[in-house]
């Protein structure tokens, strides 16, 4: 220990200079110069306060004997990752010998050191210390922040933690929501028709408004559906699930969702035209469900004037694939461009079915695997749905 710096509590500079005056000489120099200093009569001790929380030490060359640079080299290994602990080592007056040369070989890598050579000037120790206590003060800025950042990591994995158990929770809740909402709309099914096989035939009245409260019931079981369907859209995890790593072949989504659509597609006349279509990254049977849900858009949204065209094609733009659907349908305003893709959000209310969440659902499948989707439109001329998504 060195009792006679102990009183001043802080040691910024460590001093071991064992043999000669020297290390009284400049740490008296150094606590002129307002630099907290203490010398330290062996390596061992120096190591200790190393340990403590030191900022810089000064060491003479011939002090570092072989179980002194032993020690020295334990003690630097465990200093933590943010450390690169600045170490002067006073050099021999003159060309250094083969021997300190090989003492300097062997500290170098475990510490930030600085050579300075003997005899010290007054102005040399002191910028010396100067340029060591400050880059040892740019380690403790890292320090901090690192801290600070684990500290934010922290925070950041508990809220993703908490994130997943709401989304399970709330995936849970549209299950149970879903069944039990179907059964009572099951049953009301029933005894409508128990109703109408009573008393529908004599009454006019009577069937008419059970065929309102059959149009009701499909279009809460539809609600149902959508929102079941919104719900494992956006809790599961996309990058890992089935089928992703390979690709997505959107050829093969698209023939999948026209065979879906056959019935719609030949009722209506749609003639749709394919250009070649790219692999992308995500999974083949979720872009079949964007391709269904726009091509029955289409379809859904169409004039009455003229049979329902769809255009699709595909076009490489930096670094994507940009899929576009294009329809010659009753098209809307572009400033709902954006807005369609909202829950529930409708522009043609009250003349069309639907629930407002195919585009959500979409849009939410698209986003999973990194891409984009948007839309742009022209009241009367027609439509184009626009997907973007990372090539494999
Ligand atoms: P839904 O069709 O069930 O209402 P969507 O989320 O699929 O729900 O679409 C949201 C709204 O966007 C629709 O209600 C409609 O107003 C508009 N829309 C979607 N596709 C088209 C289209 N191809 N042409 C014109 N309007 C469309």
């Amino acid at each position: 220990m060195c009792p006679e710096t102990e009183s001043s509590g802080r040691h910024s500079v460590l001093i071991h200079a064992p043999y000669g005056k020297d290390a009284g000489l400049i740490r008296n120099e150094l606590e002129a110069a307002g630099f907290p200093a203490a010398a330290c009569l062996t390596v061992e001790e120096l190591c200790a306060r190393v340990g403590a929380g030191a900022d810089a030490a000064l060491i003479a060359d011939e002090a570092l004997v072989p179980q002194a640079i032993e020690l020295l080299t334990k003690c630097f290994k465990d200093q933590p990752p943010w450390s690169d602990f600045p170490l002067l080592v006073m050099t021999a007056g003159g060309a250094a010998t083969g021997a300190s040369r090989h003492r300097l070989r062997l500290i170098e890598p475990l510490a930030n050191v600085t050579l300075l050579e003997r005899p010290l000037r007054p102005e040399t120790l002191l910028s010396g210390i100067r340029a060591a206590l400050r880059a040892r003060s740019r380690q403790y800025q890292l320090r901090d922040l690192l801290s600070e950042l684990a500290d934010n990591n922290g925070a950041l994995k508990q809220a993703n933690g908490d994130l997943t158990r709401v989304n399970r929770e709330l995936e849970e809740f549209a299950y149970v929501a879903s069944h039990d909402l179907q059964e009572p709309l099951r049953m009301i099914n029933i005894y409508t028709q128990l109703i109408l096989d009573k008393t529908g035939k004599e009454d006019a009245d009577l069937s008419q408004y059970a065929g309102y409260i059959e149009q009701g019931v499909t279009r809460m079981e539809r609600l149902i559906q959508d929102l079941l369907m919104f719900s494992r859209t956006v809790n599961t995890d996309g990058v890992s699930s089935e089928g992703s790593h390979a690709g997505a072949d959107l050829a093969t989504s698209l023939s999948e969702a026209t065979s879906l659509l056959h019935t719609p597609i030949q009722e209506n006349a749609v003639v749709i035209h394919a250009g070649p279509l790219p692999r992308v990254r995500g999974d083949s049977r979720q872009f079949a469900h964007v391709f269904q849900n726009l091509i029955s858009n289409s379809i859904k949204y169409r004039k009455k004037t003229e049979p329902p065209r769809i255009e699709i094609s595909a076009r490489e733009c930096e670094g994507e694939w940009i899929t576009a659907v294009q329809d010659n349908g009753i098209g809307f305003d572009q400033q709902y461009a954006d807005r369609i893709f909202g829950l529930f959000k409708r522009l043609h209310k009250d003349e069309y079915p639907g629930t407002g969440l195919g585009l959500a659902i979409c849009r939410r499948i698209v986003e999973r695997y990194g891409g984009r989707m948007w839309a742009t439109s022209s009241s009367g001329i027609g439509s184009t749905f626009y997907f973007a998504l990372p090539p494999v």
